[in-house]
């Protein structure tokens, strides 16, 4: 019997590679539902291409052509809640979510309760909600396998060992386009520069999230949640060139890491076979044309992103909801030109500091949180 995979969020780049890797897995693999937030032409493609029993969006005006256009080959669920109701409805052995934002929280949950294998390939859903989401995955015995390629390389390194007997992990960052740039520079740098990535093609918010380091420190919490970790275990260790993917340290001294190109399909397939491995579409590193690798410890003074990201893992409860948001409504002024570059990382570590933190927070209250997060960074920059 094949096994069922549901992808949520297939329209954006994981969820095109998620349907790669899965279209050469199909020997093994069924993909049986499908979901976008309003990009429905791409899904109805999806759709034509795998055969999926429903497909789910969360745009109730694009519904109706997407019921067209995908005819008797699926069933069709729109609305706010499409995703979270794709997962009651069409059974799974596992859930590929690949959907951004906040919006991903609700469906993340929703696949925790009903306990599959959760392929977690967005940031947000551990970040804002890791301490909902980790306990919930113990009582319902959901297996969630990190699909970030450095929660990735943690994942497979961690099975050398056990876990106590893990000293710590190093958590690589490429740095990002400014990694040796001077604060002159850094203070003139312009939403253009930001998103020109040397190492991986990515989208315009994790490109600006890559060159603050915020992307490092949204990392740093999700590496805490994952894997139970004190914030002072884990090490960020700059490496340019982005081919090893992250390390961990037993107590014994020795480092175990995880090497090979940059391609999301590695990490996407590892989550879909693990404990198993298959050949991947994703080319072969090849050793000898890579010449040397670089480490180097971050600068935290030039990156206070980084602080930012330590201070949140190690006080956990509600502080990354506040990060994320903080973040995002950042990230987007700044896009519109509103605020500078160093702006990003100072606002976000002001809001973080002036929020009343909760140390077991409701959903509810994650959501109220990143609300307020929102409001403050805006209130902060009219302010300045
Ligand atoms: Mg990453």
């Amino acid at each position: 019997m094949k096994k069922r995979a549901i992808v949520l969020g297939s329209a954006g780049s994981i969820g095109r590679n998620s349907l790669d890797v899965l279209r050469a897995l199909a020997d093994e693999w069924d993909v049986v539902g499908l979901a976008t937030g309003s990009r429905w032409r791409v899904l109805a493609e999806q759709a034509s291409r795998f055969s999926p029993e429903a497909v789910a969006t969360a745009d109730l005006n694009g519904a109706n052509a997407l019921e067209d256009a995908v005819g008797d080959r699926a069933r069709v669920i729109a609305g706010q809640d499409a995703a979270v109701r794709l997962l009651d409805e069409v059974e799974c052995d596992c859930v590929i979510l690949a959907i951004t934002g906040a919006a991903s929280v609700p469906a993340t949950l929703r696949a925790v309760e009903l306990g599959r294998r959760v392929a977690v390939a967005n940031k947000e859903a551990l970040v804002m909600a890791g301490s909902i989401v980790v306990p919930l995955a113990k009582k319902t015995g959901a297996t969630i396998l990190p699909v970030d390629s450095e929660h990735s390389a943690i994942f497979q390194a961690m099975l050398a060992g056990r876990q106590s007997e893990v000293r710590r992990v190093f958590l690589t960052a490429s740095g990002g386009p400014f990694l040796d740039w001077t604060d002159e520079q850094m203070a003139g740098i312009t939403a253009e520069d930001a998103l020109n990535h040397p190492t991986w093609n990515m989208g315009p918010k994790i490109s600006i999230d890559s060159a603050t380091m915020m992307n490092k420190a949204l990392e740093i919490v999700e590496a805490r949640w994952l894997f139970d970790l004190d914030a002072d275990r884990i090490q960020v260790i700059v490496h340019p060139e982005a081919i090893i993917h992250s390390m961990v340290e037993f107590c014994d001294g020795s480092i175990i890491a995880q090497m090979g190109t940059p391609d999301m399909r590695t990490p996407i397939q590892y989550a879909l076979t693990y404990p198993r491995r298959r050949p991947c579409p994703s080319p072969a590193l090849d050793l000898f044309s890579v010449g040397g690798l670089t480490l180097r410890p971050p600068d935290v003074d030039r990156f206070p992103a980084l602080r930012v990201g330590y201070e949140v893992a190690r006080r956990g409860g509600s502080a990354g909801a506040v990060m994320n948001a903080a973040n995002e409504a950042a990230v987007s002024l700044f896009r519109e030109k509103t605020i500078h570059y160093l702006d990003i990382a100072r606002l976000t570590e002001a809001v973080v500091n002036d929020h009343t933190f909760i140390a077991g927070p409701t959903l509810d209250e994650l959501l109220r949180a990143d609300q307020w997060a929102r409001d403050e960074v805006s209130r902060c920059t009219a302010s300045c």
